[in-house]
């Protein structure tokens, strides 16, 4: 993610855009379409589109006054291997490299059935997106693996979904948006269509030979998050707002299966900012020195942003403190000292008073970590010293730096076409989803590379839409 976010501003203006659609306001009481598409981010959008090319009459019903969900805020990379771009580059992968990457990331907790469907459509996906018009830059290494499977947009999010919505639009999709769906409507345990809200909150019920849920992770909804991420459960995240596992909830009275680790997407960031691509929230991915309450690092600070998260987790109130001094001090921490977001201090004690941090172990820290810089060598974690400064020149500043959240990785159990399995594996039918709600098979604790949970949509999203379709137009 480091690479892309960097100088970029955060795209509000850009947003707007999504808002204007072709929805309708007022609508009759009962619809009727072939294939309703739940949620309106990566996996519902790309669902709605390959529904619509199968010549279904499709609905897409967002619960928000724009679609994009956490898609929308993204950093805008997607992780492939084989795409054209790729190929161009001359980076030599392969689709068993990715998925031996992947289910190791997962300590091989991971479907593998899946993480191959995926890996194998991986390259012909970001074709197709770069085919709506998705632009793209040059790959490069995300995770810890270092190929280059990742590439990105120069606006983030906003340059997948802007595309997504015109494709969908274009093949005459139905966009129902501040349509948040309250419930599905079923007979004899099969999906028969959803109910509701309209725009003038009357409830509507949306017929369907089919439903596909997209409704994104359950990042808002601290019932859910304790059920299900217990221990990741942070104070800061950053998904879209209508992200409150309402298609977990909805499903339950079918019986429908949640698998998964626990996992969430971590990430950290400093408490009070909007978003994660704030100038002071940037300030995280520089690898200085971090400590926790205790006055103790905790981690390899140049670690990938998962595994820096999985760390920080575990610290007393999942906190930290970035620490600078005035030789590495910039304006943007300035502005964080302004903010009271950031403690600025004479002397090593006095800053560990003013932030809460265990004085005498913090000068132990300072010393041993400027002495490791000093010898080039970081025997507690391993850090690549490289460009590391010693904490020396006074005056001193500690940012805080807390634990967060940018998705969950637990999610509706579902089959390879995406169809909701109920107990003993038996798929509910007319009921199928894609995307963050159903990724709970794919990841186990942590995230292994930025990029990866956009594919994992776009694929299934892609995959529920043709299955769906064709389920619904046999029907016919
Ligand atoms: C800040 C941030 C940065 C990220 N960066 C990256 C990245 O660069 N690359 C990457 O791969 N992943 C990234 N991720 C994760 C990734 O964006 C998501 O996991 C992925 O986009 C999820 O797509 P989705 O379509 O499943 O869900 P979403 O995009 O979240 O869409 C779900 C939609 O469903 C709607 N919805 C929910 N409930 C209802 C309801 N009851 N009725 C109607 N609509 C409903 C929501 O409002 C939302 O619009 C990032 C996440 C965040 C938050």
């Amino acid at each position: 993610m480091q690479k892309t976010i960097r100088n970029r501003a955060f795209p509000v203006l850009a947003l707007a855009g999504l808002v204007a659609t072709t929805a309708l306001t007022g609508c009759a009481k009962t619809e009727k379409y072939d294939v309703v598409v739940v949620g309106g981010g990566a996996a519902g959008l790309s669902a709605a589109i390959e529904a619509a090319d199968a010549g279904a009459k499709v609905a897409l019903l967002e619960k928000m006054p724009m679609v994009g969900g956490s898609t929308v805020l993204s950093g805008g990379i997607v992780y492939s291997t084989g795409s054209s771009i790729l190929k161009g580059a001359g980076i030599d992968d392969s689709v068993d490299a990715l998925v031996a990457y992947w289910s190791g990331r997962a300590e091989g907790a991971a479907d593998e059935a899946k993480l191959r469907f995926v890996a194998e459509r991986s390259g012909a996906n970001v074709d197709w997106l770069v085919g709506l018009g998705v632009k793209f830059g040059l790959p490069f290494p995300t995770g810890t693996s270092p190929v280059p499977r990742a590439v990105s947009t120069s606006d983030g999010g906003v340059g997948i979904i802007r595309p997504l919505k015109a494709a969908a639009e274009a093949k005459g999709v139905a966009f129902f948006l501040e349509t948040p769906v309250t419930s599905l409507v079923s007979k004899k345990g099969a999906v028969t269509g959803v109910k509701a809200k309209n725009r003038d909150g009357k409830t509507v019920t949306f017929a369907s030979k089919a439903v596909i849920l997209a409704t994104g992770g359950f990042d808002r909804n601290k019932a859910l998050m304790d059920k299900y991420a217990g221990t990741q459960v942070a104070d800061i995240t950053f998904v879209g707002s209508g992200n409150t596992g309402d298609a977990i909830t909805m499903t339950e009275a079918l019986g429908a299966q949640v698998v998964g680790s626990g996992g969430v997407i971590g990430l950290r960031a400093v408490p009070g900012e909007p978003t994660f691509e704030t100038p002071v929230c940037m300030l995280i991915w520089y690898p200085n020195l971090y400590v926790n309450r205790e006055g103790k690092r905790f981690v390899n600070e140049g670690s990938d942003y998962p595994i820096f998260h999985a760390a920080l987790n575990e610290q007393t109130d999942k906190a930290s403190f970035q620490i600078w001094d005035q030789a590495t001090f910039n304006e943007n921490l300035g502005k964080a000292v302004e903010k009271g977001q950031a403690f600025k201090a004479d002397s090593l004690e006095e800053l560990a008073a003013a932030a809460g941090i265990d004085a005498d172990a913090f000068v132990a820290t300072v010393a041993s970590y400027n002495a490791a810089i000093a010898s080039g060598t970081d025997a507690e974690f391993g850090k690549n010293l490289a460009g590391q400064l010693p904490v020396a020149a006074a005056p001193f500043y500690a940012l805080k730096v807390n634990a967060a959240t940018i998705g969950t990785m637990v999610g509706l159990k579902t089959d390879l076409s995406c169809r909701v399995l109920r107990a003993g594996d038996e798929p509910i039918p007319g009921l199928y989803a894609a995307g963050e709600v159903a990724n709970g098979d794919f990841f186990k604790t942590e995230y292994p590379a930025s990029g990866t949970s956009i594919q994992m949509s776009v694929t299934f999203g892609r995959a529920a839409g043709a299955a769906a379709a064709a389920a619904a137009l046999a029907g016919k």
